[in-house]
């Protein structure tokens, strides 16, 4: 199968260091709780952490809502949800896209529901805000992608192109 590229390895890497410096600006140096939804955020997630300069905690949770397929179910499935105290801590949710808001919009109900954290943000590599159906806006996003099906860079089809160190698209 052809994929097209849409985003090289070294886009997403230039893109990765802005985010981070943006980051290291809000923090300050203080201390952060990185939560990364897996399975699609973890090259995201793993990469960004390199370039961030504040003590920080990584946990990953599993949300899904996509049952192999190239839609969302329109139901997210906390696979694995647990998380420690994160009371009066600085939390840094990342994941790899935001397409209908739905997953982002359960996390942060989750996390409000939870804690009161000291601050919440939330960051996606890519927004398809195009087919968003919820209000949730990521506080940091790195592009804004159209309404295709993306695969690589921690982005999936059937549990295949993960490993991808770009981002594209299927050519049917
Ligand atoms: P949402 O709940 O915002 O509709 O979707 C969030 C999740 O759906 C993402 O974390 C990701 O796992 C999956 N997803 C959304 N769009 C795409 C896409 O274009 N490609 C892939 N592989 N997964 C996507």
């Amino acid at each position: 199968m052809k994929i097209n590229v849409l985003y090289s390895e070294e886009k997403i890497q230039a893109k990765i260091k802005e985010l981070a410096e943006e980051m290291n600006k809000f923090y300050n140096g203080e201390e952060v709780y990185v939560i990364c939804a897996l399975k699609g955020a973890i090259m995201f997630a793993v990469d960004l952490v390199k370039h961030l300069n504040m003590p920080l905690k990584m946990e990953f949770i599993r949300l899904s809502s996509y049952n192999g397929g190239t839609k969302s179910s329109g139901k997210v499935n906390a696979v694995d949800i647990s998380l420690p105290d994160l009371n009066d801590k600085n939390v840094l949710i990342v994941e790899d896209i935001v397409d209908t808001g739905l997953t982002a919009k359960f996390l942060l109900d989750f996390l409000n529901c939870n804690f009161h954290t000291k601050s919440t943000k939330f960051c996606s590599l890519l927004d398809k805000k195009i087919t968003r159906q919820t209000d949730v806006e990521p506080d940091y996003y790195g592009f804004e992608a159209d309404d295709k099906f993306l695969v690589g860079y921690g982005l999936d089809y059937d549990g295949y192109y993960r490993n991808l160190t770009y981002i594209g698209y299927i050519e049917k």
